[in-house]
């Protein structure tokens, strides 16, 4: 018998560090870590003692003697790693302890964003006695895209905020709510009052696609109906018009996948998950019945992981369609499967999408379309999106060796009434720091905030997560990412790189009041998540999200 990893993996490796024999890959020590859609378990080496499985903070571990019929794949999907990587050098032990006596003067760090990078950098930081963590984030409820990302029919993946909870009960950390950095506090006034600033707030911006059409009402990003659906108080309003039957997607990443299961979901299913209540109302009366998802590329350069692809083909009440002959691999891609040579995992997702086209069925009255090989070449409408027009793409091998969409000339037309770019998110600059408009990111090497010009690091700043390497990877790759960029500042601080603040906390909760007098703490997230779930209680649902800013504030002032 043998433990297996499901769909719900994080990537975060707390199950590597548990393994008594190493039988878990790729782990952060390993190059593979951070590239692959998840973590594997290997058949051969596993001695079924179940040490990963209280370990994993997203229930994605089970035993193959338990497992339930829709992730048998993940047999296959386990093994599949290790006909790649056989063999792997083991876990590193843990960083030693700091060389130098914190007590002496404590370390203080600011963290700005409190999603999974910020709250993994504190996690690392506060390890080490002495250290003072204060944690800045402009909204009233924490955790980044754990709350405002993440699909709501995925709530596996948000139990990771259990693992933030330790952060609460540790003296030193503090949470200040409803403060952002850039307007109620700039870069140089954190700087003074801190050893080092660690900026983790993500890339929560869209990606243009530049062509015709694409600001007419009905074309939106991805980024923003995300948001909208999952309750971010930015995004409440946003006019999403579900009145057409056709929904277009455009990319094919992970995103898009959770954006079409959004849209043909039965609503009753998503009224007992966290969806925030407008977009629910909304679902309810929605006319989509088919979402068409466009991948500029082929089943071989898909974005999406196999376990989100696994997962749509086993949608109740949805049929997946793929078109064979439009799923056809292109010569390149072709030649590596016959020759045995494409990655394992490329390989069962190319072998997915032939057996969806062959057999999947064609049945229920709402479907999701996966295209391959076609990109959006404009938007077409009166007073909104009423057409698309659609090219279809060769795929030639670029002189770096990747598969590269050219547009054939070919074009048609599709009737949509709503169309989502889903083509990646990217960061924003901030003012004081420097910043790479072409990546989305702030520049840096390993996490220290450089120069752009000069290369030189910028003096106690740095990054994590997003902002840091750019929008990829979900939840737990920022663990590894947070801890490197934790570690690198610890190293800094102890070599005595890090000049001490020049102010004292006093002076800082006198700035912060003077700035934001409706800034807040943990204990008001405390309030505001009980009382969601309270509201959650009632209606059957894990919380209901409060969303206006009036209303929250509400909530929170409460004694
Ligand atoms: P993504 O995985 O990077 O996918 C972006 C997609 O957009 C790709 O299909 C890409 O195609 C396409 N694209 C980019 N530029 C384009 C253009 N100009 N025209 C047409 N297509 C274009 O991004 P994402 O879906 O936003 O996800 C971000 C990260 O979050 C990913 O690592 C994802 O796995 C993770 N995530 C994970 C989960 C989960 O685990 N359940 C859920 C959501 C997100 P090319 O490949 O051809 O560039």
């Amino acid at each position: 018998m043998t433990y297996l990893i499901t769909q719900a993996c994080c990537n975060d490796a707390s199950c590597v560090a548990v393994c008594p024999v190493n039988c878990i890959h790729p782990t952060p020590a390993e190059p593979q870590f951070m590239k692959t859609d998840m973590l594997y378990i290997d058949p051969q080496a596993c001695i079924d003692c179940g040490a990963c499985v209280p370990a994993c903070p997203v229930n994605a571990i089970a035993a193959e003697d338990e497992l339930e019929e829709k992730d048998t794949p993940y047999l296959e999907i386990n093994a599949a790693y290790y006909t790649k990587y056989p063999t792997a050098p083991d876990f590193p032990s843990p960083p030693s302890s700091p060389r130098k006596n914190f007590a002496d003067e404590p370390l203080r760090v600011a963290i700005v964003g409190s999603g999974p990078a910020a709250n993994y950098a504190a996690l690392e930081l506060m390890r080490h006695s002495a250290v003072e963590v204060n944690m800045f984030e402009r909204l009233y409820t924490p955790h980044g895209l754990i709350r405002f990302g993440v699909a709501p029919d995925h709530p596996g993946t948000k139990a990771v905020t259990d693992t933030f909870k330790v952060l609460d009960r540790k003296p030193g950390f503090s949470l200040f709510l409803g403060v952002e950095i850039g307007n109620h506090l700039s870069h140089t006034e954190l700087a003074a009052h801190h050893h080092a600033v660690v900026y983790a707030m993500g890339a929560s911006a869209d990606r243009s696609l530049g062509i015709p059409g694409e600001e007419l009402p009905g074309s939106h990003a991805a980024t923003d109906f995300v948001a909208w659906y999952n309750g971010h108080p930015d995004y409440a309003d946003l006019d999403v018009d579900l009145s057409s039957e056709r929904a277009v997607i455009v990319g094919n990443g992970n995103v898009a996948l959770d954006i079409a299961r959004i849209l043909v979901t039965d609503p009753d299913d998503l009224a007992k998950t966290d969806i925030a209540p407008h977009a629910l109302d909304a679902l309810r009366t929605s006319n989509i019945r088919e979402v068409v998802i466009l991948g500029r590329r082929g089943p071989a350069q898909a974005a999406y992981t196999i376990a989100e692809f696994l997962a749509l083909t086993q949608l109740p009440g949805i049929d997946l369609v793929i078109d064979p002959l439009n799923a056809e691999l292109d010569p390149t891609s072709a030649g590596l499967l016959q020759s045995g040579a494409l990655d394992p995992t490329t390989r069962i997702k190319v072998d997915m999408t032939s057996d969806v086209a062959r057999e999947g069925s064609h049945t229920a009255d709402r479907r999701i379309v996966l295209r391959y090989a076609e990109s959006l070449e404009r938007l077409l409408g009166n007073d909104r999106v009423e057409h698309v027009e659609i090219m279809r793409n060769h795929l030639v091998e670029g002189s770096d060796g990747e598969v590269k969409a050219t547009p054939t000339g070919d074009t048609h037309l599709l009737e949509a009434g709503l169309v989502l770019r889903s083509i990646g998110y990217q960061g924003t600059p901030l003012p004081d720091l420097p910043f790479d408009p072409s990546r989305g990111t702030i520049p840096n090497t390993e996490g220290r905030v450089v120069d752009p010009d000069t290369g030189a690091p910028v003096p106690g700043t740095y990054v994590a997560g997003w902002i840091k390497r750019g929008a990829s990877g979900g939840i737990g790759t920022n663990k590894k990412c947070a801890a490197d960029t934790a570690r690198h500042l610890v190293d800094d601080y102890e070599a005595g790189r890090l000049p001490a603040p020049s102010q004292d906390r006093s002076w800082l909760e006198g700035l912060v009041a003077e700035r934001q007098p409706e800034a807040a703490d943990g204990s008001a997230w405390v309030r505001l998540d009980a009382a969601e779930r309270a509201l959650g209680t009632e209606q059957g649902r894990p919380r209901v999200k409060i969303i206006g800013v009036d209303e929250v504030l509400a909530v929170i002032s409460r004694t």
